[in-house]
Formats: C-alpha cells, sequence, structure tokens
C-alpha cells in the first residue's frame, strides 16, 4: 500500500476486551498487509514514546472510521480510550499475552491484554497467565504458556480467588493478596518451601534453579497465596489480628497457611517483629483515589496507559 489507509481497512479485524492499543494496532496492520507507520498516520497518532511514562494520542473518530467500528464499541474494548479513565490500580502492572486458545479465533498476532489482579490462570484451558497478584513482575508467558493441569491445587486457587472477589470486591482483595505475597517473601526469601519445590519440579522439571521472575515461580506458590489471603480478608480475622490480646494467634493462623515447613505458636502481647508489623501494616485503613490505592502498607498505581484520545 502507498500513502497512508484513509478509508475502512478492507479485512474486519475486532479487538479483543481489554486489549492495548498498540496489539490492536499491530494486528490491524498484519491482517490488513499495511504497515503499521500507515495505520498511525491514518488515526494521527503522535509520534513514537520517548519514554515509559509518554502517552500517545489517536484520533478516536479516525480510527471507528478505518475499523469500521462505533467509537462507544472501542471505548468499551479498549480500556486506554476509556473516558473517563478506567481505575488503573485495579489492573496488573503490565499488559500480558493473552491465552493462545481463547483468542486463537483473532488473527494478527499475539493478543496482549490488561488483566485485572485477580485473573491468574485460564480455568477453560488450563493455562497459567503468567504472574501472581498482585505482584505483577513475572516475565510475561509468550510462546510457551504453563500448562497447570497437573497441579489442580492451581485452579482450585484461581476459582477460589475470583470467589472472593465477587464477595469482598477487588480492593478488599487485591491488598489481602499483597499481605500473603509479602509476608510470603519475607518467611522464604530466595528459597521455595516444600510444596512449592514439588510444584516446581512439576512445571520445570529440567530447571536446576528457579528465578523469582520465572512465571512458574509464580504458579508453584499461588495456592498458599491465596489460602492466606482468604483469611485475611475476612472481617472476623482482621478483627482478631487488631486486637493487642488476639492479634499474636491471628498472625501465627495466617503464617502457619503460607510455610508449611513450620508451626508457628500465637506471639505475645506486643510483639512487634518485622512479620507482625508487615501484617499490620497491610490491615491499616486504605485511600483509593482515582488512579492510585495507597495506605502504610502498599501503593498501587496499576500500568501506565500507551495511549489515550486526543
Ligand atoms: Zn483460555
Amino acid at each position: 500500500m502507498t500513502g497512508a489507509p484513509t478509508r475502512r481497512l478492507p479485512v474486519p479485524t475486532p479487538p479483543v476486551t481489554w486489549e492495548t492499543v498498540t496489539s490492536y494496532l499491530e494486528r490491524l496492520a498484519v491482517t490488513n498487509h499495511t504497515p503499521v507507520r500507515d495505520i498511525e498516520a491514518a488515526i494521527d497518532a503522535s509520534p513514537d514514546k520517548v519514554s515509559y511514562s509518554h502517552t500517545r494520542t489517536l484520533n478516536l473518530d479516525k480510527l471507528s472510521a478505518l475499523t469500521g467500528r462505533p467509537a462507544d464499541h472501542l471505548r468499551r474494548v479498549l480500556p486506554e480510550l476509556r473516558q473517563p479513565a478506567p481505575r488503573w490500580w485495579l489492573f496488573q502492572a503490565f499488559p500480558r499475552p493473552a491465552c493462545p486458545p481463547c483468542v486463537r479465533r483473532h488473527r494478527g498476532g499475539t493478543v496482549h491484554r490488561y488483566y485485572p489482579h485477580h485473573v491468574t490462570t485460564c480455568v477453560k484451558h488450563n493455562l497459567w497467565l503468567g504472574t501472581r497478584a498482585p505482584a505483577a513482575t513475572a516475565w510475561p508467558v509468550t510462546d510457551h504458556a504453563i500448562n497447570v493441569k497437573r497441579l489442580p491445587e492451581i485452579k482450585t486457587a484461581q476459582i477460589r480467588h475470583r470467589r472472593l472477589v465477587r464477595r469482598y470486591g477487588q480492593t478488599a482483595v487485591l491488598i489481602a493478596t499483597a499481605a500473603a505475597f509479602d509476608a510470603w517473601e519475607y518467611i522464604h526469601g530466595r528459597y521455595v518451601g516444600h510444596s512449592q519445590s514439588q510444584r516446581l519440579t512439576v512445571l520445570r522439571p529440567a530447571a536446576p534453579q528457579y528465578h523469582s521472575q520465572d512465571p512458574a515461580f509464580h504458579a508453584a506458590n499461588y495456592p498458599e497465596i491465596i489460602a492466606a489471603a482468604s483469611l485475611f480478608v475476612t472481617r472476623h480475622w482482621q478483627i482478631q489480628a487488631i486486637s493487642p490480646m488476639t492479634q499474636g494467634q491471628a498472625g501465627a493462623a495466617f503464617c502457619n497457611l503460607l510455610d508449611l515447613s513450620m508451626r508457628y505458636d500465637p506471639w505475645p502481647p506486643g510483639h512487634r517483629s518485622r512479620l507482625a508489623i508487615l501484617i499490620e501494616n497491610h490491615i491499616r485503613p486504605y485511600s483509593t483515589h482515582h488512579n492510585k490505592i495507597s495506605s502504610a502498607g502498599i501503593s498501587y498505581t496499576g500500568p501506565q496507559p500507551g495511549w489515550t484520545t486526543q
């Protein structure tokens, strides 16, 4: 094709729910055998990103004309184009490849999309999608999505996680998983517990050692993270955990779900270990603003969108 396309592209290419704009534009280019630069020129896209925090702009009406899809529909499906902006802190920090079998009918290459913190596994296809909430630090799973069929406890944890969100809401569960994740890291450091080690043997049979950003490493302790978060999020446990007389018992119950290698005894009233303070910090009241959640213990701003409308 010569020059920028100004009319509707010949091959209809629907966007995937919560797809990134960059992913969508790249697929439009591939399915229509058109350089992505021509697509960008046709929608008045601003120049390339100059830094991570830079957000590019595009003309939504022109994108609508180019794709033949109503602007309202594009806004609904592509979070970067929403107005007002979505609550970004409810999404994992980085977009990730969508479950390959789920998006098989969508052509044009890998679909990259935003995921909320509580979506970690495709329960239909038994595939680990990359990271345990709320830490979004695992490498993206691209070529070889991790099949967790042989570890049914991971799928069970994912079902439980989604159920917790329906019952307690995304924010409360995000904080509970953050508490569980931080406490797990504090307890285990760079090492894995016994059950994690067994799961890693299944997921990475040939690996002599593990990297903390390997998505398999994240999958391996996900059941314990969710077990502990399930306790943390309950009102009953939180009341126990802030009362001086019962907080040692509550803290020990929480840690015993994260660490199966030893038994934690209730700590005495007034006990101030780093673990006790870490747990207490996460129970503190938090505030949410449009683009941020914060408390003494945690702070989330979510992903940095790559695009916005002019
Ligand atoms: Zn799937």
